[in-house]
């Protein structure tokens, strides 16, 4: 499961926060995942709260913002919204698309104490 590694690295990040920005207790942390990202939300939330246990973290709220996709159409040269990866371009059916938003994971904001 690799939703596992993933928390592990947002372990990580908030370790590494916690030593820069001072402070000791995470309460809840925001993540932005891409709708193509191939992240299980679930799996993630349930990863989560593995991991964290007797961290800084343990017992922190994870709320997970979904973000949509996005690719860059060269046809019509603007940004359209895509569904999934391979997607044709919803205004002219080209599939000249270079995606742009929704395959990335990342930590949007934290609570701390
Ligand atoms: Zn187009």
């Amino acid at each position: 499961m690799h939703e596992m590694s993933l928390c592990e690295s947002v372990l990580q990040v908030l370790e590494t926060e916690a030593q820069r920005q001072q402070f000791s207790r995470v309460k809840t942390v925001w993540l932005e995942i891409g709708v193509m990202s191939g992240v299980e939300i679930e799996a993630m939330r349930f990863c989560f709260d593995v991991i964290v246990r007797n961290t800084l973290a343990d017992g922190a709220t994870l709320e997970i913002i979904e973000v949509p996709a996005e690719a860059w159409c060269l046809e019509c040269a603007q940004t359209v919204s895509i569904q999934q990866r391979y997607d044709a371009c919803p205004h002219c059916g080209s599939f000249q698309l270079q995606v742009i938003r929704g395959e990335e994971m990342r930590i949007k904001e934290l609570e701390v104490a």
